[in-house]
């Protein structure tokens, strides 16, 4: 059984001030990542240290995102309340979690069917609903296009085209491209049909982008 208890809050609070000390500054991101429980995804040998600012393995391979990355990446989406983002790489769920608590309404689409089946049955169980696809998110999800908002959680050996495509003009892209190792964070900026704006940020790294426009 899912318990959150006040020790579980206390160490959310200290892990929120923790993230502040480091830049983020976007009062919604703080107050999301302090609302989402995050030991309730992962695996119960990592419980004891979901608090601490660092990325844990997840089944399949994958993870899930150090609480700083996650923070890093929705501040510069810059999320509105009713944005429509689509979330490539649902993993865990954490991230689109965090998006919810936002206001936001989450498109979300995972590679791997094992993981998307899993979060399709848990995230309703905690009260989040999500749309979450089974699926190449490389290519985006052209059927519910434009979004105001797209997030990469994986790391691209380039921007797919289709992703710029699939936002709405004034729309945002947040996307960590470079190699396996690592990846530097760029935001895109959809300014009309045809111009975006391209801000280069920190370095992270990330599990790879897999299917057409990703590693193969
Ligand atoms: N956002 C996740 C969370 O909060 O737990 C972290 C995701 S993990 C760092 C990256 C995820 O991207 C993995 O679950 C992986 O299977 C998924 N992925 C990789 N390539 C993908 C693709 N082409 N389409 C959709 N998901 C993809």
């Amino acid at each position: 059984m899912l318990e959150d208890s006040y020790k579980h809050k206390g160490m959310r609070r200290a892990l929120v001030k923790k993230i502040a000390n480091k830049g983020i500054e976007d009062p919604g991101v703080l107050e999301a990542i302090n609302s989402v429980p995050r030991h309730f995804f992962l695996d119960k040998v990592f419980v004891e240290k979901a608090y601490q600012d660092i990325a844990f393995p997840i089944e399949e391979g994958q993870t899930i995102s150090q609480p700083y990355t996650v923070a890093f990446q929705t501040q510069l989406l810059n999320v509105q309340k009713h944005d429509k983002i689509l979330e490539i790489g649902t993993g865990s769920g954490y991230q689109c979690c965090v998006l919810l608590e936002m206001g936001a309404k989450v498109f979300s689409i995972e590679y791997n069917q094992r993981l998307c089946e899993k979060a399709k049955k848990f995230l309703p169980k905690m009260g989040y609903h999500p749309r979450i696809f089974c699926g190449d998110g490389s290519k985006g999800l052209e059927m519910f296009a434009p979004f105001n908002k797209i997030i990469v959680t994986a790391g691209a050996p380039f921007v797919p085209e289709a992703l710029k495509n699939q936002l709405e003009i004034g729309g945002v892209l947040v996307i960590p491209v470079g190699n396996s190792k690592t990846q530097k964070m760029l935001r895109i900026t959809r300014i009309s049909e045809n111009e975006f704006k391209e801000e280069s940020k920190d370095h992270f790294s990330f599990v790879p982008l897999r299917g057409e426009y990703g590693w193969k």
